[in-house]
């Protein structure tokens, strides 16, 4: 995904005078191996359609072997061209295991719009290039080093920790439908492609968000038909006359504000940090659900999403010869549901706001939808401590993403997800799915720092 909509979402944030991330005074060689595979990682091209991903699944293997797994405990199942990993880092079996989520395929990248190889990864003015060096091969590498330097200290924990590596997050997600079925007895998962911190312009922390839950992504399809006929004899009934019909009605209509958890933590945290208007709505709104509120956050594109469902027609196809009466006409909506809402419930909504007896509503593909999760004492202790450990006193907000991660299919599945990515990023460095996607160099040695702490913490 998608990832990186911490940056996204907090763009209002004033920026904090704190000191720069401070680094662990570590002297091993993680992150020199931390470096070392995320560069290997980034040679893999693990793009749909090139069928890599299995190649650097098998490579991830004999890492995860070499450094003290089992390989009975390490499995790689092939789907398609595609595969997805499975490791097993055994606890004593006192808890419930914890599952770690990271996704190994990456976003194609066109060598020639770039200014570098995209698949060769090029240390550079401090900054690691590459795709996937940020969208996900960061957080797997970090979480792979971190895991050989917990067997290497032997750290036994108290319950399983499982990998589980996706191998087709980008697209189709196939992998992570399986992933998700595949642990019914795991009490949480942590998932490294979501969440992280933000930096200013001088590489400043200014907040860390844990990413808790998502909204829904649907699209939906409204066609209108008639039987058509020679355009010098119009009829009152037109395909195409009723379709935008229903997109103004599309356009005109407001879902009802909603508010959870992390919602309203979102807007408390960041409308403190917020000045005028906008930032005393984001407080009023997460305080009471105001309606006036709702309304002012309602036309800012930064605040929109946070506050309930949003639906918006993206395409339209009609009609079928200029001097022809349409014999059909569609519209396609996008959504963004707000967690707790069914797909069916809001295509039904839509039929409803559409009011034309004429119309067939068809949902597109099969989107899923799937509830926030809950603010875990535990996990929100242990975040803050590996936070911290990097930026004394930085806040942590919990969000909502606009999706979709491995968690939705995790969350789908009755196990609660956090995005806890290790990374923290400028707005400007934030190249995931772009061009010169990078990361800088400075953040390995606190990202090993964040993942060590969060393991030991929660699987102790
Ligand atoms: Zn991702």
């Amino acid at each position: 995904m998608s990832r990186r909509l911490a940056t996204l979402l907090a763009p209002v944030l004033l920026p904090a005078l704190g000191p720069a991330l401070a680094a662990s005074p570590t002297a091993t060689s993680y992150p020199a191996d931390a470096l070392e595979l995320l560069k290997a990682s980034i040679s893999y091209r693990t793009v749909q359609g090139r069928g890599q991903v299995p190649a650097y699944a098998g490579f991830l293997a004999q890492r995860l072997e070499a450094a003290g797994i089992p390989a009975a405990d390490i499995e790689i199942t092939p789907l398609g061209e595609t595969a997805y990993l499975v490791a097993r880092y055994r606890g004593t079996g006192a808890r419930r295991p914890l599952v770690v989520s990271v996704h190994m395929d990456v976003v194609e990248a066109l060598a020639a719009d770039w200014e570098r190889d995209p698949f060769t990864a090029i240390v550079e003015n401090g900054y690691v290039y590459g795709r996937g060096a940020d969208d996900n091969k960061f957080d797997l590498t970090i979480i792979v080093t971190t895991l050989a330097r917990l067997k290497a200290e032997g750290f036994k924990p108290g319950r399983d920790i499982i990998l589980a590596f996706s191998g087709d997050e980008e697209t189709e997600m196939a992998t992570t439908i399986e992933l998700s079925s595949r642990f019914p007895d795991a009490e949480f998962v942590l998932n490294g492609d979501g969440g992280g911190g933000r930096l200013d312009s001088d590489s400043r922390p200014v907040v860390y968000d844990i990413q808790a839950g998502e909204k829904s992504y649907a699209d939906f399809e409204f066609t209108f038909t008639n039987p058509g006929g020679h355009s010098s004899r119009p009829t009152s009934d037109n395909a195409i006359v009723d379709v935008a019909r229903a997109i103004e009605r599309i356009a005109a209509y407001r879902f009802a504000p909603q508010r959870n958890e992390l919602t309203r933590a979102w807007l408390t945290a960041t409308g403190e940090r917020t000045s005028g208007p906008l930032g005393a709505a984001m407080l009023k709104f997460a305080a009471t659900g105001d309606a006036a509120a709702a309304a002012v956050l309602a036309q800012d594109p930064d605040t929109v999403g946070q506050i309930g469902t949003t639906c918006v027609p993206t395409m339209l196809r009609g009609g079928h010869a200029l001097n022809a009466l349409p014999q059909s006409a569609t519209v396609s909506v996008n959504c963004r549901i707000f967690p707790g809402f069914s797909v069916a419930s809001i295509r039904d909504q839509l039929v409803e706001v559409i009011d034309s007896p004429g119309v067939v509503a068809v949902i597109l593909g099969d989107p899923k939808a799937s509830d926030a999760s809950p603010l875990r004492a535990d996990i929100v202790a242990a975040v803050t401590k590996a936070v911290h450990a990097r930026a004394p006193g930085l806040p942590i907000v919990p969000s909502m993403s606009a999706g979709a991660t491995d968690s939705l299919h995790f969350r789908a599945a009755g196990i609660p997800s956090y995005g806890v990515s290790a990374l923290f990023l400028r707005p400007e460095d934030s190249f995931a799915h772009g061009l010169n996607e990078r990361i800088p160099l400075a953040g390995i040695e606190g990202a090993l720092l964040h993942w060590h702490t969060l393991l030991t913490e929660l699987a102790q």
